[in-house]
């Protein structure tokens, strides 16, 4: 899906994906093999609902309005770009953010963490560098890096890249907001981050499928 050639709304698109009130296994409607059967645990969903928070929904839909607005630029380099290169990559490092605290918070209360410890962990470990290397392997028994590569090893999404990509992002974020280098920001950046929104939502997919989903017996195997 070239979601650059998208009109309609990229955030129903990008995370229509169901929770199983089960085995809280993420997926979408056509992977179902039977009609509101989950295609993991294959136990009847009482509720399909969507998984996604709607603040995730919010900075898809900010990222999609910067990007598909129309300026009417004619000069190299004018105030819209500026603005629009700015707000793009803010939302772009907001939405990982915030995909990672949903998470975290998840996989924690999977864990049985009580409210108050989940709670000063976050507030320990308060930015993504020290959640992705400190918390993350504390919590899951495996490096960030090395579950990204785990990941990525023989599917048709490079996860890596894609975090790779977002750790670019934030550099020249920081550049921009605290030093102001209004040329910080690639030209093509906006539309790379529009690119990698499917592979981080699906990123985010796998991580929840992998580390909070829960093992049911299946009912039955074909
Ligand atoms: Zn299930």
């Amino acid at each position: 899906m070239n979601i650059l050639n998208v009109r309609e709304e990229w955030s129903s698109l990008l995370l229509n994906f169901l929770v199983c009130n089960s085995c809280k296994f993420l997926y979408r409607e056509a992977d179902q093999i039977k009609s509101d059967e989950c295609p993991h645990c294959r136990r009847v969903s009482s509720t399909l609902e969507l998984y996604f928070p709607l603040n995730v929904f919010a900075l898809i839909d900010l990222i999609q309005e910067s990007y598909q607005s129309d300026g009417n630029a004619n000069s190299e380099f004018t105030k819209h770009e500026y603005k629009h290169h700015l707000s793009i990559s803010i939302y772009f490092c907001s939405l990982i953010e915030v995909l990672l605290q949903d998470f975290l918070e998840q996989r924690m209360a999977k864990m049985e963490l009580p409210n108050q410890v989940q709670g000063l962990l976050l507030k320990d470990y308060r930015y993504v560098h020290k959640r992705v290397e400190k918390l993350f392997p504390t919590l899951i028994g495996c490096k960030w890096k090395e579950t990204l590569k785990t990941l990525t090893a023989g599917g048709e999404l490079d996860f890596v890249a894609a975090i790779e990509f977002y750790e670019e992002v934030v550099d020249k974020r920081n550049l921009l907001v605290h030093e102001g280098n209004k040329w910080a920001i690639p030209e093509d950046m906006p539309e790379k981050c529009a690119l990698q929104l499917d592979p981080i939502i699906k990123l985010f997919v796998r991580l929840h499928n992998e580390f909070v989903a829960v093992y049911l017996n299946v009912a039955e195997t074909t």
